[in-house]
């Protein structure tokens, strides 16, 4: 992790650059357009459509959604990721151009008429979207945590100033914190976390809890996977690691702190004892909005805060010991190198797994682990070594489940 020196902070340097054709309305392509993220993307885009102009649209399986979204905000490219999908009838628009497989999901990253690339893939598998959008010297809204947690090390070297726009709530909140700071490190960051629907729970009462209590996550609409590791808290870990690449922070430099209300999204502190705290509505579409419209803000139809209706502000230290998986991955961070594409690998591969019952909650924590044991951390080298440690520590993932399953 270390060598990370672009972050989003060199953007607010140059925010004279970024509004250069700001009259123009920012031409994106979403990815993941049916999913939670880029459903409420859409929804921004339908709100400000002077502003965002949707050119490209992909989608893993769900061609029914991708094709009513092309048609409405008339998109000309659409991708389909799983290039095995039956279309069992369904048209795309008319006039549209439609690929199928992950190299097509990617290329619409490369689309010359696209300004800026929504990445709201789930998993691993928006990692080379990433790096193809930074490459191109595209700027990339990154909803993807996954991408900066496997390939950070490769990724924030690509990321020109200003481009990188974090949408990722927390760290969405940390840069709108730090912009016109003009560059000043902070002395530390809070990450603030929910604590899921299980906060406050001890480890025994963690035993045998069920899909539909986890699924049930007090504040967020978020998709499933997500809201999975919301519960184990490795969503948190995860975005420790997304920050340390973000803000170019020493692990010892991000805290993390339990926030049950979730109207903090994050905390900056500076060097003097000043914090600085982004607050507001949780709704996903503001973050995104903000990665959109940066430096400039719109108006959003989200109902705001009332401080007079608000009960309190309350808040917790996190418990890595009941949640093994935050503890998992502090450790990842710590041991850097390769060991959060393992992490991440094998949690992916849990989290499917508890999402189709075949294992319980705390074999998500209990196979990672076991995976993180079983294979040795290295330097990050390029993308081809990732994906291939990535497929190694899926089948080790699947190996561990499937003698442990119930
Ligand atoms: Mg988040």
């Amino acid at each position: 992790m270390t060598g990370s020196v672009n972050t989003p902070l060199d953007g607010v340097v140059n925010q004279n650059l970024l509004k250069m054709g700001s009259d123009l309305p920012l031409r994106v392509a979403v990815l993941g357009a049916t999913g939670s993220v880029g459903q409420q993307a859409l929804d921004v885009a339908r709100q400000h459509r002077d502003r965002v102009q949707v050119i490209a649209l992909a989608s893993h399986r769900n061609c029914g959604l991708l094709f009513d979204a092309a048609k409405e905000l008339k998109a000309d490219y659409l991708a389909v990721g799983d290039a095995t999908v039956q279309l069992d009838g369904l048209k795309p628009p008319a006039g549209v151009e439609l690929a199928f497989g992950e190299a097509a999901v990617v290329a619409l990253c490369l689309l010359p008429q696209v300004d800026m690339v929504l990445n709201a893939l789930v998993g691993e598998a928006g990692l080379r979207a990433s790096y193809a959008t930074l490459s191109a010297g595209k700027r990339l809204a990154l909803a993807n945590k996954e991408s900066l947690v496997v390939g950070g090390d490769l990724l924030m070297p690509l990321a020109r100033p200003g481009a990188m726009l974090p949408v990722d709530s927390e760290h969405s909140a940390i840069f709108q914190c730090l912009t016109g700071e003009d560059g000043i490190k902070p002395a530390r960051i809070w990450l603030t976390a929910s604590g899921g629907p299980f906060r406050s729970r001890s480890r025994p009462e963690l035993v045998g809890v069920s899909l539909a209590d986890t699924l049930a996550h007090p504040n967020w609409k978020m998709g499933p996977k997500i809201t999975v590791d919301s519960a184990t808290m490795m969503n948190k870990g995860l975005e420790v690691i997304e920050a340390m690449h973000l803000f170019a922070l020493p692990l010892e430099k991000i805290r993390v702190v339990v926030h049950p209300q979730s109207i903090i999204h994050s905390m900056v502190e500076f060097a003097d004892g000043s914090c600085k705290a982004q607050l507001g509505p949780t709704d996903m579409r503001l973050p995104i909005q903000y990665a959109f419209s940066y430096p400039d803000r719109w108006s959003a139809s989200v109902e705001p805060l009332d401080f007079c209706v608000l009960s309190g502000l309350s808040f917790e230290a996190p418990d890595p010991q009941a949640f093994g998986c935050l503890r998992l991955a502090l450790d990842a961070a710590r041991a850097g190198g390769t060991a959060p594409c393992v992490l991440n690998a094998a949690n992916e591969v849990a989290v499917a797994a508890f999402l189709e019952g075949s294992v319980g909650f705390l074999d998500i924590e209990r196979c990672v682990e076991s995976v993180l044991a079983s294979l040795g951390v290295e330097r990050v080298t390029s993308l081809d070594q990732l994906e291939n440690l990535d497929r190694q520590a899926r089948v080790a993932a699947a190996e561990y489940l499937s003698k442990s399953g119930r």
